[in-house]
Order: C-alpha cells, then sequence, then structure tokens
C-alpha cells in the first residue's frame, strides 16, 4: 500500500494542530502551531508538513478542516480561501492552496466542526449514524449537522450556531455577537457568558440562574435543528459543556418543552441518549481533518500540482 497514512491540519482560533495518522485514525504525530498572523503561523505548519512528506512517507491525501467562514465549494474560484474574519490578517489567505502547495496529493477542506464531525461518525460515538448533529459550545457555537454522512452545505458551509431564537421571556440582555448580537453563539458560547455574568465561567455557581439562560438558547438551537434535520443523535461537546455538565439536564428539558410533543421518535423520547457527550473527547478536532482526507468527498477535493 502507497498511501497508507494521511495529514491533517486543525486551523483554529488561537492554535494550529498539525497531524499524521494511519487510515484507521491512529494519530502517529501531533505538532502545535500558535495561531498568529498567517505569515507566521502558515510557514511554521509547512514546515511540520514538508518534514513528514519529506520523510518518504506514503501519505495519500491532506486534510484541513479550518476556521470558518472559509470557501469549501469546490466550483468556486475562491474554494480554499478564508473569508471576512475578524482574526487579524486572516482574511483573504489561500490556506489550501499555501499548505498543499508542493505536497503533490489531494486535498480534503472542510470547517473545523464538520472535520469533527466526520471523525466522530469514522471513530466515534457516531459509528453507524448517517443523520446527526455535533454541536460544540466553546469559544463559539458551531454545529455539523450531518444528513446521508454528509455534512450539509450549499453554496458554502452552514452556520447554525448563529441561528436567531426565541428567548427567555423578559430576558433583554442584548448578546455578545458583533454581528447579530442575541444569536445562539451570542447568548450561549464562552464569552457570552463571561461578559453577560462579569465573572470568569470557571467562578459561577453550578446553580447559578444563567445556566437556565444559556441551555435554553441552546435548546432553542435543538428545536430548530431537530424540526430541520431529525437527527438521530445530538451531540454536545466544546468546552462549555465539558466544564458545565449541568447543562445536559437543562438542555434536554427545554428541548422537550419547546417540541411540546410535537415531534415524536423513538430516539427523541430517550432523550438521555439523544442529547449526550461526544465520543472521541479532545481527539475529534485533530481527527477532524484526518476524517475529510481518508473521505475526500469529490466536492471538495482538488488536486494540487507538485511545485517544479
Ligand atoms: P475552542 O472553542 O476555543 O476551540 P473549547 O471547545 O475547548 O475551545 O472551548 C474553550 C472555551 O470554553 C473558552 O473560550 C471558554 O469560553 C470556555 N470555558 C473554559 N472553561 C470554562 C468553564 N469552567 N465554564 C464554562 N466555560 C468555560
Ligand atoms: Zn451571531
Amino acid at each position: 500500500m502507497t498511501d497508507s497514512m494521511l495529514a491533517g491540519v486543525e486551523l483554529g482560533g488561537t492554535k494550529c494542530v498539525c497531524v499524521l495518522a494511519t487510515r484507521a485514525g491512529e494519530i502517529l504525530a501531533e505538532e502545535r502551531v500558535d495561531t498568529l498572523a498567517p505569515e507566521i503561523t502558515l510557514p511554521q505548519i509547512k514546515q511540520v508538513l514538508a518534514r513528514w512528506f519529506g520523510a518518504g512517507r506514503p501519505i495519500g491525501g491532506l486534510g484541513i478542516a479550518s476556521f470558518g467562514p472559509v470557501d469549501i465549494d469546490g466550483a468556486s474560484p475562491r474554494w480554499g480561501h478564508i473569508g471576512q474574519t475578524p482574526k487579524p490578517g486572516w482574511a483573504g489567505i489561500a490556506v489550501a492552496q499555501e499548505l498543499g502547495e508542493g505536497l503533490g496529493v489531494p486535498i480534503a477542506l472542510d470547517t473545523d466542526v464538520n472535520g469533527a464531525a466526520l471523525a466522530e461518525l469514522r471513530w466515534g460515538a457516531a459509528a453507524g449514524l448517517e443523520d446527526f448533529a455535533y454541536v460544540t459550545i466553546g469559544t463559539g457555537v458551531g454545529v455539523g449537522l450531518i444528513v446521508g454522512g454528509k455534512p450539509i452545505a450549499g453554496f458554502g458551509h452552514s452556520e447554525l450556531g448563529h441561528m436567531r431564537i426565541a428567548r427567555v421571556p423578559g430576558d433583554t440582555w442584548p448578546g455578545s455577537c458583533p454581528y447579530h448580537g442575541d444569536c445562539v453563539e451570542g447568548l450561549a458560547a464562552g464569552p457570552a457568558i463571561v461578559q453577560r455574568s462579569g465573572m470568569r465561567a470557571s467562578l459561577i455557581a453550578a446553580d447559578d440562574p444563567i445556566w437556565h439562560l444559556v441551555g435554553h438558547a441552546i435548546a432553542q438551537m435543538l428545536h430548530n435543528i431537530v424540526l430541520t434535520a431529525t437527527p438521530r443523535r445530538i451531540f454536545l461537546g466544546g468546552g462549555v459543556m465539558a466544564a458545565q455538565p449541568q447543562l445536559f439536564p437543562i438542555i434536554r428539558r427545554e428541548l422537550q418543552a419547546s417540541l411540546a410533543g410535537y415531534v415524536s421518535s423513538p430516539e427523541l423520547d430517550r432523550i438521555d441518549d439523544y442529547v449526550t457527550a461526544p465520543g472521541l473527547g479532545t481527539r475529534a478536532g485533530p481527527l477532524g481533518p484526518i476524517a475529510l482526507a481518508a473521505a475526500l468527498a469529490p466536492q471538495a477535493v482538488r488536486q494540487v500540482i507538485p511545485a517544479a
């Protein structure tokens, strides 16, 4: 076998993770690079990749799981470019082209959360499920909504974390999203919790009323996701969920209350299994680009011509 390994890069807001893994998802090497300006960070990542590819290893593809917005439309002339982002210097950068240059392997590109969702499908708690949602509540709110084994996509990737929702009656806090104010991310992501409470999230008591407001916002998003795609399961991960497990029962209760019995399914009846934690833990992120490379869905693939 000449291509039994895959390389991946997870481009994150604070750090980037380079991964070398087998096609079976076994991580062989992992190297971290801080996310600074692209002219600093991208050459550092390229150095890692050059070292791995240059060692004569049989690497069959490169997966890139990137923060968004990023153009993942294979038919677009802007494929591989980062979109409008507040991250200094990154808007318009051709990350896939820069990272893949000279490697001579096909590239699969998608968002970080879609990558993590597909890793859960291939190797984690979503194994055997064609239809599910992988949600991360962390610095932002991201959703990988998998339908028929693929992330939903049209001209771009979905941004379900920015959906608008019904508020808790009487709650008028404006929210923290610079674009939408009180979208789900503006109400439930880590920075929103810190802004609203005025203290570090780790110092807020587990029975503080703020968790009801946060859980309600997440449950409202899940209401819309259930009615949109009827996923067979919903996985809730990310730093906020990991640190605040009391959110799970709040979210389950609020989701059932909001759906009000309108949709019924054996899956939804077992709400503790239906809304649950993901399986790969901290490996979901780094395995995301490996899952993308392992799938190499046609619309996400570009063959990069090796440098002369
Ligand atoms: P990221 O979203 O940056 O990729 P994580 O999913 O690990 O990474 O989430 C990190 C975020 O989790 C932090 O930005 C912070 O907002 C939030 N967080 C960290 N610790 C806590 C805590 N104890 N309680 C609630 N939220 C927390
Ligand atoms: Zn928003």
